[in-house]
């Protein structure tokens, strides 16, 4: 499943993304456009705002709460939505390619020297270039995963 998010659901974007699913971060105030481009991709349209598109309603999610885990929840109960855990931290929260094994020694220069050596299992966006490892912070983003109690 696809998504697309509309400009005030940015964190939303990112934690999906983390969850492993393909998502477009729409920024632009034209609705038009973000019509045509979920069409084109066959993504489902999340939003916050109660707009009426059309004939497209089916494939509309609106979001009401404000806070980030009852959005998420909102989300997997509308759309009945099941994580993968296979799929989780495999995307960049920030371009949402998917990222790739890198050997540490090529990337020394760009972590921390603790986490060189703490860490052995390292990716990378081929994007944007940003390295991720299971350090503490995907630590805590497991624990409000399991939190919300979605698998
Ligand atoms: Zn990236």
């Amino acid at each position: 499943m696809k998504f697309i998010l509309n400009k005030e659901l940015g964190k939303l974007a990112r934690w999906l993304r983390i969850l492993g699913f393909d998502v477009v971060y729409y920024k632009s105030e034209n609705l038009g456009t973000l019509i045509i481009e979920a069409l084109r991709e066959d993504r489902i349209i999340v939003t916050r705002s109660k707009i009426k598109f059309g004939n497209l309603e089916k494939n509309t999610v609106i979001v009401n709460s404000q806070d980030i885990k009852e959005q998420l929840k909102e989300l997997i109960k509308n759309l009945n939505l099941t994580i993968d855990k296979e799929k989780m931290f495999t995307r960049c929260v920030l371009c949402n390619r998917i990222l790739e094994r890198v050997d540490k020694m090529s990337i020394k220069e760009k972590i921390p020297e603790y986490v060189f050596v703490t860490q052995d299992d390292f990716m990378i966006c081929p994007e944007c270039n940003k390295v991720y490892w299971q350090g503490s912070h995907w630590g805590n983003i497991k624990r409000t995963i399991a939190e919300l109690g979605v698998y």
